[in-house]
C-alpha cells in the first residue's frame, strides 16, 4: 500500500479513516499516495479555523499577514524542488509547465506580500471619500458616510481545481490571508499530493497562527453544509460543479457569499489589418501553439477559439501545423520532451469524446494522433498530442462556442469583417479571456472595448509590446481574473480587488470628526 497523506484541520495533522483513494503517476501509471478524508471532525474543524484562526489573522495588521505571506514565500522557495518532483509524478508536467503552477503560486504570494505591506498598520481599508448627509452650518459639523471595509468573521473555504494544485490554491489564499480570513483548501482530487504538501510545509514551518491554514483531501462530502453566514467558498472548476455550489443551501439559505471560476471558451483574435506577413499574425501563430502545449491545454485559459479573417484561414492553418508538428510530446521525464501529460485516465478519456463531438461539426487541420510519442507506452500513458481543428461554417456550428474540450484541441475560425468576428466571439456566453492581435493601436483599442463585456480580461498583443507582454494564458495577480457568463461570472485578483470578497463592506454614518479620525488612521 502507498502513504496515506495526511489533512491538517483543527490545527493538527489529522489522518482520514478510509482506505483511500490512489492518485497515479499518469505517465507511467503506477501509484503515488493516497488520499482520504473519512471521518473527520469537519464541523470542529471549521469551528477551529474561525475562532483560532480567524481570531489571530484578525489581531494583526495588513503589514504583519504581509509579513507573514513573505515568510510563506520562503517556506515554499525552500522546497521547491520537491515541488518540481510531486508535479512531473502526479501531474505528468514537464519543468517548464510545474513552474506556471508551482513558481506562479509562489509569485502570486510575493506579489500579495509585497502589496500588503503598502496598507500599512491598520485593520480596515476605506473604501471611497465621505459623503455628506447633514450639515450645521452654525456649529460647522457634518453628518457623513463613509464605507470601510473589515475582514470577514468566517472561514474561507477554496475548492479548487485539479490542473493548478499551486497556483490554485494560493492566488486564493494569499488574498483570504492578507485579508484576515483563515482558508480551508480542498484541492482537485487527481493532483491533491502538491497542494497537501505545500500546506503541511507551511504550517509545520510554524509561520502561520494555527488555523490559519488548512487542508482536507478526498471527497467533498459535507464540506458546503458547514459553511455559516460570515464564511465564504471561492470554487473553481467545471460548471456542472458549480451548479451545485451554487444551490447549496448555505448560499441559498445562508447567505454564504460565493465566487464561480468556471469553465470557457477563450479567443484568440487576429484583426483585419494584419495579412500573414504580419508580426500580429506571428504572435498569434506563437500564442496558439504555446496555449495548446503548456500543461496540454489544461488551463482554463487556454485558447480554444482562434479567429482569422477568411483570406488567411489556410495560410494561419498551415503556420500553426508546422510549429505543432514540430513539438515533442512525451515522458516529461526525456530532456527533449516539451509537452508533458494529462493528469488521469479520465481526463485523458474526458478529452478525447469531447474531441470527437467537435469533429462532428468540424474538420482535422492537424491530428495529433498522427506524432510519435516520445518514450511512453501509449497503453499506459495518459500523454496526448495537440490537434487543430477548422470551423469554415463557424455561424452553423454550435458546438465550437459551447464546448470546453479541457486538453490540447483549438479550432481555428475564418470571419468575414469586424461586426462577424465580434458575434461569433459573444456566442461563446461570457470568457475568461480574449487575445487581440493587430498592428493598428487604434483598431485594436476599439476592439478591446468592444468586447470587453464578455470577458474579464482582453489581452492586446501590438507589436510594440510583442516582446513584452505576459501571456494570452498567464494569470497575472495584477489584473483581474474571472468572467461574466458561462466563466462563471466570478472576479479574483485584480490587485487590492482581490481583497473585497474577503471583507465586508459597511457603510458608517458619523460626524464628519470620526470620519476624519478613521481615514487619519489608515
Ligand atoms: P470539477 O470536477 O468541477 O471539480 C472541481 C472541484 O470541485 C474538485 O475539488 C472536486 O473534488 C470538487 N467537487 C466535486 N463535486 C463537488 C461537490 N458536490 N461539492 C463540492 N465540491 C465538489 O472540475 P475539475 O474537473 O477538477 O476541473 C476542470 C474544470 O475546471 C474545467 O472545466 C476548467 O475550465 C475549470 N477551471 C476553471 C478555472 C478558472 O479559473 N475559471 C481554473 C481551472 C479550471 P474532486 O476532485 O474530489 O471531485
Amino acid at each position: 500500500m502507498t502513504e496515506l497523506l495526511s489533512n491538517y484541520l483543527g490545527g493538527t495533522c489529522v489522518m482520514g479513516s478510509g482506505a483511500g483513494t490512489p492518485l497515479f503517476d499518469p505517465v507511467l501509471g503506477n501509484e503515488l499516495v493516497r488520499v482520504d478524508a473519512t471521518g473527520l471532525d469537519l464541523a470542529a474543524g471549521f469551528d477551529f479555523a474561525r475562532s483560532q484562526g480567524g481570531q489571530a489573522l484578525r489581531a494583526m495588521t495588513y503589514r504583519e499577514r504581509a509579513a507573514m505571506l513573505g515568510a510563506i514565500v520562503k517556506v515554499l522557495q525552500a522546497n521547491r524542488d520537491a515541488y518540481y518532483d510531486i508535479a512531473m509524478q502526479n501531474s505528468g508536467t514537464v519543468k517548464n509547465d510545474s513552474a506556471v503552477d508551482i513558481d506562479g503560486g509562489i509569485y502570486t504570494l510575493g506579489y500579495y506580500a509585497k502589496m500588503g505591506e503598502s496598507l500599512g498598520d491598520q485593520k480596515y481599508l476605506l473604501d471611497d471619500e465621505p459623503a455628506t448627509l447633514g450639515r450645521d452650518k452654525e456649529k460647522g459639523v457634518a453628518f457623513v458616510s463613509q464605507h470601510i471595509l473589515t475582514p470577514t468573521h468566517g472561514v474561507a473555504l477554496l475548492i479548487n481545481a485539479f490542473n493548478f494544485p499551486s497556483w490554485g490554491l494560493w492566488e486564493k489564499a494569499a488574498p483570504a490571508l492578507l485579508s484576515g480570513v483563515p482558508v480551508i483548501v480542498k484541492p482537485g482530487t487527481s493532483t491533491a499530493w502538491l497542494t497537501q504538501r505545500m500546506v503541511r510545509d507551511v504550517v509545520e514551518a510554524g509561520v502561520l497562527p494555527a488555523g490559519a491554514l488548512s487542508v482536507i483531501c478526498g471527497s467533498s462530502a459535507g464540506l458546503m453544509d458547514q459553511l455559516k453566514a460570515f464564511d465564504v467558498v471561492s470554487f473553481t472548476g467545471s460548471a456542472d460543479t458549480a451548479k451545485i455550489i451554487r444551490s447549496h443551501p448555505a448560499v441559498t439559505e445562508r447567505s454564504v457569499r460565493v465566487n464561480i471560476e468556471a469553465d470557457s471558451v477563450n479567443s484568440a483574435w487576429l484583426l483585419p489589418d494584419a495579412d500573414a506577413s504580419s508580426d500580429s499574425f506571428k504572435s498569434l501563430v506563437r500564442e496558439v501553439v504555446n496555449e495548446m502545449r503548456v500543461k496540454s491545454g489544461q488551463k482554463c485559459t487556454a485558447i480554444r477559439r482562434i479567429f482569422v479573417p477568411e483570406a488567411i484561414y489556410n495560410v494561419a492553418s498551415e503556420a500553426i501545423f508546422a510549429k505543432l508538428a514540430a513539438i515533442a510530446v512525451g515522458n516529461p521525464r526525456s530532456e527533449s520532451v516539451k509537452m508533458g501529460s494529462l493528469v488521469s485516465r479520465a481526463q485523458f478519456n474526458t478529452v478525447l469524446l469531447g474531441l470527437a463531438h467537435l469533429k462532428t461539426q468540424a474538420e482535422t487541420l492537424f491530428d495529433g494522433s498522427t506524432l510519435a510519442l516520445v518514450d511512453v507506452d501509449p497503453a499506459v500513458a495518459c500523454v496526448m498530442a495537440p490537434t487543430l481543428l477548422g470551423a469554415r461554417d463557424p455561424d452553423g456550428n454550435s458546438l465550437v462556442h459551447n464546448v470546453e474540450v479541457f486538453g490540447p484541441v483549438a479550432t481555428l475560425i475564418p470571419y468575414k469583417d469586424l461586426a462577424h468576428a465580434k458575434a461569433l466571439i459573444a456566442r461563446g456566453e461570457g470568457s475568461l479571456v480574449a487575445s487581440v492581435y493587430s498592428g493598428n493601436s487604434e483598431m485594436a483599442s476599439q476592439a478591446a472595448l468592444d468586447i470587453a463585456f464578455a470577458h474579464g480580461r482582453v489581452h492586446v498583443i501590438t507589436p510594440d509590446v510583442a516582446q513584452i507582454h505576459t501571456g494570452h494564458g498567464n494569470v497575472m495577480p495584477q489584473t483581474l481574473h474571472g468572467g461574466p457568463g458561462r466563466a462563471g461570472g466570478g472576479e479574483e485578483l485584480g490587485g487590492k480587488r482581490g481583497l473585497a470578497f474577503y471583507h465586508r463592506r459597511s457603510g458608517l454614518q458619523v460626524s464628519q470628526s470620526i470620519a476624519q479620525a478613521l481615514k487619519v488612521s489608515t
